[in-house]
């Protein structure tokens, strides 16, 4: 199978779909892999390093999408791009289409066979294409709210580890998922205080058992949140609700509980944020501040550190790359009823439930 890998067109997109790993694999598998010149560029990757890997360097978008049989991307494709995917082809890549009526109708109308990374499902209930980006988002979170903290960037002037004599931050995590156990971590080993809230039980046994007493678990509700306020130098906010805008944890009230510049980071703002004065925010201009409490708001922070999310991506991709290449897109997805999740559009229709209720499409 011939696969093409565009280079990513989104603005401030610097993450590649295809590494030369992941290159090399599928062409040690049979398959010719399609890059376009400069692809891997944002991400450290030279067009050499794709040679060395076996790969063949295409000069445009236009030809990499006219050749191939299937496109493996990061972003979901642009209308640019969408103009280019034609009947039988396969796509693959990130498309969250539930709030994108005009992607969904575009890909429907190409005839491609279009797999969405992020309902990609394990045996385990995970979504194993978006835990990846979780886990950098989360390692990244209190490295930014330690940033933000800082008296230049507005914040209290707190260092994150303290110093001997001087009592370390006290940072509270909401939302012990991937997000926050990932924050939690990088919080703890920085020498932070850390308390975890989160609302399943199961999960704060576990950072309870995995952590052994680096950090304070708490259940979540309303009252204990508010008690923790006070004392809280960053409240990282990582909270999913399957299928649902996320909840907002702290109004704009709560705000006057906490001491000037500290500073709330808002993972979940993808899914809308879960404090009330959330707004997203992006790596040129990511802190704004609200009552003199600092927020980091940005939307796309695994893009912050577009090399390690690559691969980490590319890692979690690439055997599902490879059963499609080798198989089909059908007998794979028929071997593997989780990539089958995937499945959001095919031959004109839309197929994936969740997004025709979204968008009001039959499925
Ligand atoms: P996850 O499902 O692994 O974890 C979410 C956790 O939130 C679960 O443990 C759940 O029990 C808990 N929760 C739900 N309601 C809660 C409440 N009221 N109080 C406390 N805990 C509650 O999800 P995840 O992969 O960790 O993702 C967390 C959020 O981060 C999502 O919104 C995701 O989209 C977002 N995210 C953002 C970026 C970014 O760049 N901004 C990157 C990756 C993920």
């Amino acid at each position: 199978m011939k696969i093409g890998c565009p280079t990513e067109i989104k603005p401030q997109e610097f993450r590649v779909g295809v590494t030369p790993n992941a290159a090399h694999e599928a062409v040690q598998h049979g398959h010719e892999m399609l890059i376009q010149a400069g692809a891997g560029t944002g991400a450290g990757f030279t067009d050499e390093d794709y040679i060395a890997a076996g790969a063949r360097i295409i000069e445009t978008a236009e030809e990499v999408y006219a050749s191939a049989d299937m496109i493996v991307k990061v972003k979901e494709p642009q209308a640019a791009e969408r103009k280019m995917l034609r009947e039988g082809q396969v796509l693959f890549a990130y498309l969250h289409l539930a709030p994108d009526p005009e992607q969904t109708k575009d890909l429907m109308a190409s005839g491609a066979t279009c797999i969405a990374y992020e309902t990609v499902t394990d045996s385990r209930g995970g979504l194993p294409l978006l835990a990846p980006m979780s886990e950098v988002a989360g390692r990244l979170a209190p490295q930014s709210g330690a940033w933000a903290l800082q008296k230049a960037n507005g914040g209290s002037g707190v260092l994150l580890g303290g110093v001997p004599g001087v009592r370390p931050a006290n940072v509270v995590i909401v939302g012990g998922g991937v997000v926050g156990t990932a924050a939690a971590r990088v919080a703890a080993g920085m020498g932070a205080n850390v308390t975890v809230l989160d609302r399943s039980i199961p999960r704060l046994s576990y950072l309870d058992d995995v952590f052994m007493g680096r950090l304070t678990t708490q259940y979540s509700d309303q009252h204990s949140l508010a008690t923790l306020l006070p004392r809280a130098d960053m409240v990282i906010g990582a909270v999913l609700i399957p299928g649902a805008a996320a909840p907002k944890l702290i109004s704009r009230e709560q705000l006057s509980l906490m001491q000037p510049g500290s500073v709330l980071v808002d993972v979940a703002i993808d899914q809308g944020g879960c404090f009330e004065k959330s707004k997203a925010t992006t790596h040129q201009d990511p802190i704004y501040d609200v009552d003199g409490i600092i927020h980091y708001c940005v939307a796309n922070m695994p893009g912050a550190v577009a090399r390690t999310s690559t691969i980490a991506l590319g890692n979690a991709t690439m055997p599902f790359m490879l059963a499609l290449a080798d198989k089909g897109w059908q007998k794979a997805c028929a071997d593997d009823p989780h990539l089958l999740d995937g499945l959001n559009v095919h031959a004109g229709k839309l197929t994936y439930y969740a997004v025709g209720r979204a968008l009001g499409i039959d499925v």
